[in-house]
């Protein structure tokens, strides 16, 4: 447990953040930068070490700078300011009200991603009342508009327009947490790479013509026959660093009967991997690249013969596997020449983070040290966080937080979303000590 001062410093920044509305339609983050900036700045921190500013004057992100010695390239640690909408009417309590109640705190964003936002600043501050001295500097970087709806993501600005600010060797994020169950901790995630996404329009154009003398070349059965044949089709099995790896740890704690098929997996058994992947579609996903269809249209009228029939398709893919790969493969799958298939919208593809044996160490250590026995879990996650930008900037970035929630009851983006209080100021120790060693080089 942190001393009671930078408990209470912690509790205070959290519960300011979370009553800030900084949602995409109900508010703007510029008052949770403001707020952390003000924080700082009655800590000692030099207006000179500290940058609020974004896209615009609603969007507004928070860089502060801590100095090291300089002997190594910074690190950085990233969360952002926004949250996913809450509305009243959906929930039991206030959403934008920051409750303590039966040994939980309760509000919008207490687990994504104002806890970590709040423990960042607050150990900061504590850093430089105690007169740590790390061999690099230790950027905090509070960003906006990380989950979606706009134009405005903060870290995708820094980048682009201060690429200063935030330059490091490595970032730690959200994106991994604890996992609990039955009051119980499992294990301490940390997320290391993510799928990347590519949406594809297949798209069927026909001539068509008058409904009462239909032909066989028809776009919506070109378009049906294609997406028949991708139903069909499973891309390839197979494990990379960070994927064997995490099965590896799940052999070691899974309680299910599939304990002996994800040892096997780790070793690359394909047997195994069948087995394991039509078990879960978890584990599905974590072993290949996956494309399903999502949206359909097609036709102009009941009595018409379809002269356009199209629908997306969804891929969450594998880092290892290119963009030309999965559009080859596409076309191969769907055979026919009569349906195009381009690609909708951006594509992130963000190289894997290495498994970075000081990173792994720095955050097996600090586990070991508060969670004795809990063992730490490299992940390769499905869904998409700002980590993505930084990677594809090349700034490696690990998601690790030490808050552990229980795996059953996950209320991130829902309602009634709630953190342990333990686990608060728990995750505040595991974050503190964990930063401290991997901002000192040990040489
Ligand atoms: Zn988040």
């Amino acid at each position: 447990m942190p001393p009671a001062a930078d408990k209470q410093l912690a509790h205070d920044i959290y519960k300011e953040f979370v009553e800030i509305q900084s949602g995409f339609t109900t508010g703007a983050t510029t008052p949770v930068a403001e707020a952390a900036a003000a924080r700082l700045k009655a800590a000692g921190f030099p207006d000179s070490d500290i940058f609020v500013g974004g896209a615009n004057p609603k969007k507004a992100n928070l860089v502060v700078r801590y100095h090291g010695s300089g002997a190594a390239k910074p690190i950085l640690l990233l969360a952002h300011e926004d949250v996913v909408e809450a509305k009243r009417e959906d929930w039991s309590t206030d959403p934008f009200q920051f409750l303590e109640k039966d040994g939980y705190f309760y509000g919008r964003g207490v687990g994504d991603d104002k806890a970590q936002a709040a423990v960042w600043i607050a150990n900061l501050i504590r850093y430089k009342r105690d007169g740590f001295k790390p061999d690099r500097d230790i950027i905090v970087a509070l960003t906006a508009d990380e989950e979606g709806g706009g134009p405005f993501n903060g870290i995708d600005w820094l980048i682009k327009n201060h690429r200063d600010l935030i330059d490091s060797e490595l970032a730690l994020n959200e994106g991994g947490w604890g996992e609990s169950s039955a009051g119980k901790k499992i294990s301490n995630d940390v997320q290391v790479s993510e799928k990347y996404v590519i949406n594809f329009r297949l798209e069927v154009r026909n001539k068509g013509g008058h409904s009462s003398l239909p032909v066989p070349d028809n776009a919506i059965y070109h378009l049906a026959g294609a997406l028949e044949r991708l139903s069909q089709f499973g891309f390839p099995l197979k494990t990379n660093e960070v994927t064997s790896a995490y099965f590896r740890e799940m052999a070691k704690i899974d309680p299910g009967p599939f304990k002996a098929d994800l040892a096997q997996v780790a070793e690359g058994s394909k047997e195994a991997m069948q087995k394991v992947a039509a078990a879960a579609p978890a584990w599905n996903a974590t072993l290949r690249t996956t494309c399903v269809a999502t949206q359909l249209e097609g036709g102009h009228a009941m009595n018409a013969l379809p002269q356009l029939a199209a629908a997306n398709v969804n891929c969450r893919v594998l880092p290892e596997d290119s963009v030309e790969y999965v559009q080859s493969t596409l076309q191969k799958v769907v055979n026919d020449d009569q349906v195009k298939i381009t690609i909708t919208g951006e594509v992130g593809q963000g190289p894997a983070s290495a498994m970075r044996p000081d990173v792994l160490n720095a955050v097996q250590r600090a586990t070991e040290s508060e969670w004795p026995g809990v063992p730490v879990v490299p992940m390769m996650v499905m869904g998409a966080t700002d980590g993505e930008y930084l990677r594809q900037a090349g700034i490696p970035t690990y998601g690790v937080q030490g808050f552990f929630f229980d795996r059953e009851d996950i209320r991130f983006h829902g309602r009634d979303e709630r953190m342990g209080v333990q686990s608060f100021y728990e995750g505040q120790t595991f974050l503190y000590e964990l930063v401290k060693m991997m901002a000192k080089t040990g040489k």
